[in-house]
């Protein structure tokens, strides 16, 4: 695959899905989350943008992880922090 429009989503070979559905980190907090988001290079499984806490781009952030995927059923999409691109597999 090299028309994903960034390094990092090249990289991509097999998309990692989420081992629970749930946010390790809202959990911990008894916090409320929206969607989930699967970090591609560690496979943590953290909230989304619309979420309160925002966990999937503060870890991002944090560990230099810029890939996600959609951790919601019937989502196939991949997006880099870095690139700020999204595709579908
Ligand atoms: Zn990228
Ligand atoms: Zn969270
Ligand atoms: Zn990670």
């Amino acid at each position: 695959m090299s028309d994903r429009g960034c390094s990092h989503l090249d990289d991509v070979t097999s998309v990692k899905q989420p081992e629970v559905r749930e946010c390790a980190e809202c959990v911990k907090t008894g916090a409320q989350w929206v969607h989930l988001r699967t970090c591609q290079q560690c496979g943590a499984t953290l909230c989304c943008d619309s979420s309160p806490n925002q966990h999937a781009t503060k870890h991002a952030h944090a560990s230099g992880h810029p890939v996600i995927a959609s951790a919601q059923p019937g989502e196939r999409w991949l997006y880099c922090y870095s690139d700020g691109t999204l595709c579908q597999y």
